[in-house]
């Protein structure tokens, strides 16, 4: 039986959120095709199977020469080579420079043998830039060069055998670009959480449906679904759930079914009259109320139904969300394989003086870049509207939650506090 929140010892978030993570176990392992492996977290170490780049090639569209012939180019003064031929960039190699001689060669193309810098176009009497322009037989010189100008040596980025991408790094676009010119074309990766969610509440009515006496639509299915998602979970939408015993018993059976990694409910966990969530999990399962010294938060229900993980958060869509980004999102994270759950926070300063109730508190704010005539360089945060935990337009207006440590009764104009951005600052 889940006990009595008000009877439990009071937790602090850190404690609370290390307990929950405790729970999760990293996805199993899956092979895709990279062009599938964006937003995916890497499970094995990739090591190089060869350099990058492959071979020394030119920087510049130009000629590959021998610096020992061109000591003496000046504007005025220019050192004349025979062109000996012709390197377009995807071709080998052909020929070598010898004293007196140059080669044609395009940005990416192979430094032929002999050659030890390019001499960039621009530097030379050559002014067919444009393709299709078959090579000249002299080319003449303006400018000395040092050995080694315009040339990218052969494993200048990358060498054989070095461990390029860590287990537990996510695939970002250029993780996923760097994997393809190492050629590796499938990607281990761990399996991405399915995250089953529901609404309860007798007053929910879904978007399409019109208001009636007593309704509200539903608000956290959406916003939860789209937090599932943004943290590389795929969301399995229950719909909402009345205030019913069978309805709530399905609704679970359901995310069984479907296989689910991860059941989360909003509202209906509450100690109120209503709470059948709670009756229903611990039928076949077990759910612990945890008091959490945080706010917005109520105390949050965690537990497992036949094994899977359950999290219930408030209803108040504010404190849904909330929950969410401290609980939730962590849990996806460690399932999901990433290095580390922790949300990097940033340094801001408040632009008003706050008060707290000495919980750790997460303040929705709008950060702004310091105005023309502020004097500190750090970026600024004032709250967002009406801090209601029902009022859902504050977390539209905001685009940060501030933290405002436990213990923390009121801070002034002026404080340093962290952060959480909420997507990009703009
Ligand atoms: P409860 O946790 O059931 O006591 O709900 C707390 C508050 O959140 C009530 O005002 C509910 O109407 C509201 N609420 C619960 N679920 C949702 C939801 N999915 N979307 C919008 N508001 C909700
Ligand atoms: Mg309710």
């Amino acid at each position: 039986m889940g006990a009595n929140p008000d009877t439990q010892p009071l937790l602090s978030v850190g404690a609370a959120r290390a307990r929950l993570l405790a729970r999760f176990p990293k996805q199993p392992v899956e092979t895709v095709k990279l062009t599938r492996a964006g937003g995916r977290v890497l499970a094995e170490t990739i090591y190089a199977q060869f350099d990058l780049p492959p071979f020394a090639n030119s920087s510049m569209d130009g000629f590959a020469v021998r610096t020992a012939d061109i000591q003496a180019a000046r504007p005025d003064q220019p050192v004349c080579l025979r062109v000996v031929a012709d390197i377009p960039a995807g071709m080998a190699v052909e020929g070598v420079v010898g004293a007196g001689e140059a080669i044609r060669i395009m940005t990416g193309a192979p430094l032929p043998e002999g050659a030890d810098a390019v001499v960039p176009v621009e530097n030379t009497d050559f002014s067919g830039r444009s393709g299709g322009l078959p090579a000249p037989e002299v080319v003449c010189i303006y400018k000395a060069e040092r050995a080694g100008a315009n040339i990218r040596p052969r494993a200048e980025d990358v060498r054989t055998g070095e461990a390029v991408l860590s287990a537990g790094s996510l695939l970002r676009p250029m993780e996923i670009g760097f994997l393809s010119m190492l050629g590796v074309s499938e990607a281990p990766v761990h399996r991405q959480p399915r995250v089953a969610i529901f609404s309860t509440g007798d007053e929910l009515l879904p978007v399409e449906a019109p208001l009636g006496p007593g309704k509200i639509h539903d608000a956290n299915s959406y916003t939860l679904g789209g937090l599932v998602e943004q943290a590389g979970g795929v969301a399995i939408q229950l719909g909402i759930i009345p205030d019913d015993i069978q309805a709530v018993r399905s609704a679970l059976q359901k995310a069984v079914t479907l296989k689910s990694d991860l059941i989360l409910s909003s509202a209906g966990v509450s100690v109120g009259a209503f709470d059948f969530v709670r009756n229903v999990v611990e039928e076949d399962g077990a759910l612990d109320f945890w008091r959490v010294n945080m706010r917005p938060g109520k105390p949050l229900a965690f537990g497992s139904y036949q094994n899977i993980p359950f999290v219930g958060l408030p209803g108040n869509p504010v404190s849904a969300t909330i929950g969410f980004l401290v609980f939730v999102r962590p849990a996806i994270w460690t399932m999901s394989g990433l290095r580390d759950s922790n949300y990097q926070a940033i340094r801001v300063e408040l632009g008003e003086a706050i008060e707290s109730d000495g919980r750790e508190t997460y303040l929705r704010a709008v950060i702004s870049q310091p105005g023309a005539n502020a004097s500190g360089q750090a970026l600024v945060a004032r709250l967002a509207s009406h801090q209601g935990s029902g009022n859902l337009r504050s977390l539209v207006l905001a685009n940060a939650l501030l933290i405002i440590p436990s213990g923390v009764k009121s801070l002034p104009a002026g404080a340093m506090v962290e952060a959480w951005p909420l997507g990009d600052l703009h």
